[in-house]
């Protein structure tokens, strides 16, 4: 599979500011900071990790619907980490997002004819074209085509994150984000949605950062996951391999909470001690130090960074996984 994006040590941080009259920077939320990774065509990277951990802000800064503090990002082979203008307009059309809540991301003034053609309109597309395709998606995504003269309160919380999807392949993306798209839906329609976006990925040959908390469904679509603690990227690999022998504490801690499905079969329960630090004021070192069952000294002093399994599609970031490879310096995966 050839690469598609490629994200080198991305950072946002967002300032804070205090005094009313002439304010002050005194610190900053580093929501994400220094992420590395890439993304095959074709293929689906899972984005977890507990709630503020920033992978929501990771997806929207490689969206550039937020400009990065600092980093690269790659879109096929080229940098658009500061495009601009109608730059910017063009990349709009490949690289699409899908929200967590579809009610919320969806115009109730709209008829799901506006809300899916308003894209293809703001790109110049002709009315017949604009209709034709409307109809195509609203078959794929598994809707009739009398819905489109509806509006969205009429759709129940699947139907709605169908015409999410449809909105989403308007403009024929590449690559879309899938911020928590099934976690405000019922267990039973997760199972559809999810099983569309695979159905859409294969005909269409999309390419997903899937990003939820919900560990089983990253599990099922996943082809790699990377695993987010306080804006960094703790271990990345091949999914199978990581869910089957995950390395660093966070993800064992993350793993073991996940249900057995045979209640037998009993999975030691790894319970993580406090709450997730700020990341306004994240700790020195090793950011999970605070937390972590292992912790040693050296983890307060020094920071670990991403380094390779040997042998295998998995590199970690932390200090006692020994069989990781010590002199050589880590490559996205
Ligand atoms: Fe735990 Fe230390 Fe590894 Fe961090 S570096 S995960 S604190 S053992």
């Amino acid at each position: 599979m050839s690469e598609l994006l490629r994200v080198q040590n991305l950072k946002k941080h967002f300032p804070i500011y205090k005094g009313a009259v002439f304010p002050k920077k005194t610190g900053a939320v580093q929501a994400v900071d220094g992420i590395s990774l890439t993304v095959n065509k074709g293929e689906t990277l899972g984005l977890v990790g507990e709630s503020g951990c920033g992978k929501s802000t990771a997806g929207r800064t490689i969206l550039k619907l937020l400009d990065p503090t600092e980093g690269q990002i790659i879109y096929k082979g080229q940098d658009i980490t500061n495009v601009k203008g109608e730059e910017l307009r063009k990349l709009r059309k490949e690289m699409q997002l899908i929200f967590q809540d579809p009610y919320a991301s969806l115009n109730p003034r709209k008829t799901i004819e506006q809300t899916v053609t308003e894209p293809m309109k703001i790109f110049g597309m002709s009315k017949e074209k604009r209709q034709q395709k409307l109809d195509r998606l609203l078959e794929v995504v598994g809707l009739d085509t009398y819905h489109k003269y509806r509006y969205p309160h009429e759709f129940s919380g699947g139907q709605r994150q169908r015409i999410g999807i449809a909105r989403a392949l308007a403009l024929d993306p590449e690559l879309i984000i899938c911020d928590e798209p099934v976690s405000a839906l019922d267990v039973s329609i997760q199972a559809q949605v999810i099983n569309l976006m695979e159905d859409l990925q294969k005909e269409f040959n999309l390419t997903y950062i899937f990003i939820a908390h919900d560990l089983s469904v990253v599990h099922h679509i996943s082809d790699r996951v990377a695993v987010m603690y306080l804006g960094e990227i703790v271990e990345i690999g091949e999914v199978e391999e990581l869910y089957g022998d995950p390395k660093h504490p966070y993800t064992k801690a993350l793993l073991s909470s996940i249900p057995e499905a045979r209640p037998v079969e009993k999975r030691e329960r790894i319970m993580l001690q406090g709450d997730l630090p700020s990341p306004s004021n994240p700790p020195q070192g090793c950011k999970f130090h605070t937390r972590c069952p292992w912790a040693e000294d050296i983890c307060k002093q020094k920071k670990p960074v991403l380094k390779q399994v040997p042998g295998a599609e998995h590199q970690v970031a932390c200090h006692l996984v020994k069989e990781v490879v010590e002199e050589t310096e880590p490559t996205p995966v």
